[in-house]
């Protein structure tokens, strides 16, 4: 059967002519950065550097990385590559790490954000006839209205819902018969959770097909654990708001990574510490250069967020490049008796556990210790220690095997943690507060 595409003819453009499409965007975009706008042509004055310098794509490593840090310089306007006019919308990051950086999106940045949605959701089979309920934070964050307007553009039904109020959400799929969802991956595990506990079957009581989660790192055991729960396909979905939000990374029907439409953005995989770029398929951290942004180009821009490139072809078609799904930001990684931990692994572990219900917590107290809160199955809390003791034992060992350390794992009954609507604040470190 021939999958469908959005556009297909870019979707499986060549390797050869999408390098060099991608070359000819990224001597624009340096060029008009270079004559635009001051904070880039200073760097490049320093580094003693032109856009001249760059003949191929492997150029691109002598010119200047763009930081978080960089993105207050001149706060707010001062990485325009467009008068101000031209601008015709402000987005903000969700702030999960500091202050808010602000991201301006020309009309044909909107244009091109919608497209590249398009295509991610075309990608997994969404049609016009499909209902989307979109329960991201609608405003300054991009995972909603980005979202929105490239679904409105494929033709689909958008309920705009934004987050929370979880009885109002199953409501809402019930009225409209929602076929797609898309909320953060924490927040979809609380709603498979009520929409089970109230009897409902999804099958038969729900229309939902597919759920896109993203906007925070989840593990394949958490997607194998909605996709059973709620009788669907989980799409991986990764963005972030200063490459324009949602569909930067998307998965097709394969999941096996995320595609990277490479005509707007190129990709690079360095060395978190030294910036060097690893070797070919190493994991290391993404740092993408926008190749089609009009407002505010920004490139080698260090996401801090952790991949690899899937080098081989994908059995869909597309030609584009693939990631792994994220690993974590290198700013979640703490640190116990001296090893490095990835909220995500503990995830990984906890999710593939039978009894295990969908929340969980992190705290730490000292450099010594980790404190697991885990919330279980309502059956387990029926008088029989045992059982408890069993399960306890149980994560604590997987936990020990995986992770080097053995934790201290406190059993809590479904409901006791603080729900996330939004991003999950998973790991409570007293260390530094
Ligand atoms: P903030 O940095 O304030 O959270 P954003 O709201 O723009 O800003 O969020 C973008 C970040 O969210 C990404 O850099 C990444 O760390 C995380 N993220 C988004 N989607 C995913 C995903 N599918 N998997 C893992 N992490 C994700
Ligand atoms: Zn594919």
């Amino acid at each position: 059967m021939e999958l469908p595409f959005w556009n297909r003819e870019i979707e499986r453009l060549p390797k050869k002519n999408l390098k060099n499409l991608q070359l000819e965007r990224l001597k624009n975009t340096l060029e008009r950065i270079y004559e635009k706008v001051p904070v880039y042509r200073k760097k490049f004055q320093e580094l003693g550097i032109t856009p001249s310098h760059l003949k191929s794509l492997e150029d691109i490593i002598k010119f200047p990385f763009t930081t978080k840090e960089d993105l207050f310089i001149d706060y707010p306007y001062g990485l325009l590559a467009v008068p101000l006019e031209e601008v015709v919308r402000v987005h903000t990051s969700s702030g999960t790490t500091g202050k808010p950086k602000a991201i301006f999106f020309s009309k044909k940045d909107l244009e091109t954000s919608a497209e590249l949605i398009a295509r991610c959701l075309v990608m997994t089979g969404a049609t016009k006839e499909d209902i989307l309920q979109n329960s991201m934070t609608y405003g300054l964050f991009t995972g909603a209205l980005v979202m929105h307007y490239g679904a409105e553009k494929v033709g689909i039904l958008v309920i705009p819902a934004g987050p929370g109020n979880t009885e109002r959400q199953i409501e809402l799929m019930k009225t409209f018969g929602t076929t797609l969802l898309h909320m953060t991956p924490s927040y979809a595990l609380y709603v498979a959770s009520v929409i089970l506990e109230k009897g409902l079957i999804p099958q038969k009581d729900l229309k939902l097909k597919t759920a896109y989660l993203g906007a925070e790192p989840y593990s394949e055991q958490t997607r194998r654990k909605i996709e059973e729960m709620l009788d669907i396909q989980v799409y991986n979905c990764y963005g972030l708001s200063e490459m324009n939000g949602p569909g930067v990374g998307f998965e097709c029907p394969y999941k096996e990574g995320l595609h990277l439409w490479e005509d707007n953005f190129l990709v690079e995989i360095v060395h978190p510490e030294t910036g060097e770029p690893v070797k070919e398929g190493e994991i290391g951290e993404l740092v993408l250069t926008t190749l089609n942004r009009e407002a505010m180009p920004l490139i080698r821009y260090r996401t801090r967020d952790l991949t690899r490139i899937i080098s081989e072809p994908c059995a869909c078609g597309r030609t584009h490049i693939r990631i792994s799904r994220i690993l974590g930001r290198s700013d979640d990684m703490f640190i116990v008796r001296g090893v490095n931990i990835f909220p995500q692994q503990i995830e990984e572990v906890l999710m593939g556990i039978k009894g295990v219900a969908q929340n969980y917590q992190i705290v730490l107290e000292n450099y010594d210790e980790m404190i697991v809160k885990v919330e279980i199955d309502r059956e387990f809390f029926d008088g029989r220690i045992e059982r408890l003791l069993y399960l306890k034992n149980e994560i604590t060992e997987k936990l020990r095997q995986t992770i080097l350390v053995r934790p201290k794992v406190e059993l809590v009954e479904p409901g006791t943690l603080p729900i996330s609507e939004g991003k999950a604040k998973r790991v409570i470190d007293k260390r530094t507060l």
